[in-house]
């Protein structure tokens, strides 16, 4: 049945409802380490945005929240440039979108190169992105993502995290390379850390995720280096010297030089495979050692990732499937969060 439209000052009032709560939302997630909602709320506010967009594309400014990665840099640390952007991630919510998306994407490389691409399939990881630069095997830099130009200068606080080698081991390093990943803290070690807090008569954190990006984040490094955090490579930016033509081959090349890869990825060459590694880890994700929102999906191949390129906020070789929600945590803003 039919329904009246929409005056659209009605969709322009909602409009900018949306993006100052968005922008409102973003900042305590991302400056504060303290969301003010779950991150289902989020994402349904952000697909309204989406909607409302595509209905009327008039709406759409440069500083949406759609067109720009979340997060600005803290003035508590110094500012860093990447010298690669970082760029966040592609949502899709169901596996009929996801499966859409991938045969879309299978049919423009297809067209372009004549063979179906490889799909590198991980894990989420439930934490926050930092930007490793090493040169000639060195670590001489670490940032926080901020809005994927300009980051934070944490190196002093990555220099204590015991998964981060300051020096690759080996030999044949490319002259510089920008190494990706995710920071977290394990569940176990989550269980751990909680239990000290409350024993110390302090309120516990409220999950993983915050803990990890408040700890991360702290100005003192020897408080950060009380705090059990771990990382997982994901990604590539800047390189130079770097031989490999992969994802696959790089994680394989990173984790001889000890840098800390996943156990969890697997390259696949079909959607049903993609379809039931979704489905393994929907079953398994709570037994996995550290907390996950969903999968991520990406070309393997890197000249066919460069081929399909990036939008201002995404690439378009990667996709993120998010599982649905096990419960929205709607008293979240009745726990006091520890930073
Ligand atoms: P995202 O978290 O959905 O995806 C991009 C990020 O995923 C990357 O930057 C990287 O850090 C991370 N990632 C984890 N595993 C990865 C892997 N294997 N490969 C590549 N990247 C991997 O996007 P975002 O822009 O950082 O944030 C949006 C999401 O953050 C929202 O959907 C919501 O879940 C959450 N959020 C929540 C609130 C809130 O108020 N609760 C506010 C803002 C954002």
């Amino acid at each position: 049945e039919e329904t009246q439209p929409i005056p659209a000052d009605a969709d322009r009032e909602r409009y900018g409802v949306l993006v100052d709560l968005i922008q409102k939302y973003r900042a305590a997630y991302y400056n504060d380490d303290a969301p003010l909602a779950s991150d289902a709320e989020f994402d349904v506010l952000y697909t309204e945005l989406e909607t409302l967009e595509a209905l009327h594309p008039e709406l759409i400014t440069n500083d949406s929240p759609t067109q720009t990665v979340g997060g600005e840099a803290s003035v508590a640390f110094a500012a860093v440039d990447h010298l690669a952007r970082m760029y966040s991630l592609e949502d899709v919510f169901s596996l009929e979108e996801l499966e859409a998306w991938l045969r879309k994407a299978e049919a423009s490389v297809q067209k372009q190169h004549g063979l179906a691409p490889k799909w590198l399939t991980e894990l989420k990881i439930d934490g926050l992105a930092v930007n490793l630069l090493y040169r000639d095997g060195v670590l001489v830099r670490a940032a926080t993502r901020g809005d994927g130009f300009t980051g934070e200068d944490i190196t002093h606080n990555v220099a204590t995290i015991k998964d981060i080698p300051q020096r690759l081991h080996g030999t044949g390093f490319p002259a510089e390379v920008e190494i990706r990943g995710e920071v977290f803290i394990a569940s176990k070690d989550f269980a751990e850390l909680n239990e000290k807090m409350v024993a110390a008569g302090k309120a516990p954190f409220a999950n993983p995720r915050n803990s990890a990006a408040g700890s991360l984040r702290q100005k003192d490094p020897a408080e950060t280096a009380k705090r059990p955090l771990s990382m997982y490579v994901h990604g590539i930016g800047a390189r130079e010297g770097l031989e490999t033509t992969s994802q696959s081959e790089t994680y394989a090349q990173l984790m001889e030089w000890g840098m800390p890869t996943s156990p969890y990825f697997k390259v696949l060459d079909t959607l049903e495979e993609v379809l039931e590694f979704i489905a393994h880890y929907g079953e398994h994700r709570h037994d996995l050692i550290h907390e996950i929102d969903g999968i991520v999906v990406k070309v393997d191949d890197f000249a066919t990732q460069r081929a399909l390129g990036n939008t201002s906020r995404v690439p378009r070789w990667a996709v993120a499937y998010k599982y649905p929600p096990e419960e929205v945590h709607t008293k979240l803003l009745d726990i006091r969060v520890n930073v």
